[in-house]
């Protein structure tokens, strides 16, 4: 006599059913995709990890449209969501207050289960960036300063690892993909790093960084894939208030630095205090701390109040000042100057 009852039959139907739907959806997943490029193609993204160093405007744009490509994705950033980011960059209100990094990697995954991401909200310097962007098949520039680019620039440059330089300001956006040995790199048409305006100073159009996202996830998939021609030896430039769509041959420069091997800000020791922008400092302890310990001290303390609250990552209000605390690193928001984040660290952390 069978021991399997019809309500263990219908059970057991529906659960092929489920099975078969799954499957069914996991294929149409890249269905549009792959009819374009090929399922042999669609397999080389599947195993590719990129690297997007700054989850703002660009990088957070650029991974959201690799993400649904499948691509796996390391997110690098430092930053704390503001009010001012939620303009051009793909965060919520109730984001704020959470590092770029992990929130970003928190909304990937309800995009795309199945893919690899994450999350480093730290801030990436010579003493890391090995530890960050080894493994990577490609590494994609979302940065908002000369400093990260040129650190990439010599890192990428010293390890034959592609790399795009994005930037963007006012209604303005350049763009272009480095390869190492093969084209010229970013220090042959940008020696140094004398920024003047900066999208705080001078302002930025959302569409003007997203559109550069757009373009760095489109020339990451072309060249993860081997397809198309990419935007490589050239410069995009693009001025959305003139019409201004143009590609600009760039050259080797015979007095680049880094294409005669010396990677100058790979030796380069970070500041311990960096202004990262307007009153926003950040101050590296240069050790791990417990950031557990820290708020049961600072628990006792009325005047902090604990906003945000995950393992490694705590940000309190204290008087008129935004602490967000990392293990690694802090920063301050309204802060006067330097000294200001002087006080509160030897307030908070004893250092
Ligand atoms: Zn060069």
């Amino acid at each position: 006599m069978s021991t399997v009852t019809n309500a263990t039959k219908k059970t057991l139907l529906l659960q092929d059913g489920f099975k078969k739907i799954k499957v069914f959806l996991l294929i149409m997943r890249y269905s549009r995709q792959e009819i374009f490029i090929g399922s042999r193609k669609q397999k080389l993204l599947r195993k590719a990890t990129v690297t997007i160093v700054g989850c703002g405007g660009t990088g957070s744009v650029a991974a959201e449209y690799l993400a649904r490509a499948g691509v796996n994705l390391h997110l690098i950033d430092r930053d704390i969501i503001e009010m001012s980011d939620l303009q051009r960059q793909l965060y919520r209100e109730e984001d704020m207050g959470k590092p770029k990094a992990l929130a970003l990697k928190e909304r990937l995954e309800d995009v795309n289960s199945e893919i690899r991401i994450a999350a480093y909200p730290d801030d990436l310097n010579a003493s890391n960036i090995e530890h960050y962007l080894s493994g990577s098949s490609l590494v994609l520039d979302g940065s908002d300063n000369m400093q990260t680019r040129f650190l990439l620039n010599d890192f990428c440059m010293k390890n034959k690892l592609p790399f795009t330089y994005a930037a963007a300001i006012k209604s303005e956006a350049l763009f272009t993909l480095i390869m190492p040995c093969e084209t010229p790199c970013l220090r042959c048409f940008i020696p140094n790093s004398d920024e003047t305006d900066t999208c705080e100073t001078a302002g930025v159009l959302g569409p003007a960084v997203g559109a550069i996202g757009i373009i760095s996830a489109a020339e990451a998939i072309k060249y993860l894939t081997t397809s198309g021609l990419n935007i490589k030896g050239h410069i995009l430039h693009m001025n959305f208030y003139k019409n201004i769509y143009e590609l600009i041959e760039l050259k080797k420069s015979k007095n680049c630095p880094s294409c005669r091997g010396e990677y100058e800000f790979l030796d380069k020791p970070s500041r311990r205090i960096m202004q990262l922008c307007g009153g926003t400092y950040q101050f590296l302890f240069g050790k791990d701390i417990s950031v557990s310990d820290i708020v049961n001290n600072l628990g006792k303390n009325p005047d902090f109040k604990i906003i945000n609250k995950s393992r490694d990552f705590v940000q309190l209000s204290y008087k008129k000042h935004m602490i967000s605390l990392f293990k690694t690193r802090m920063i301050v928001q309204n802060a006067k100057n330097e000294k200001d984040v002087r006080v509160l660290t030897a307030k908070i952390i004893g250092i």
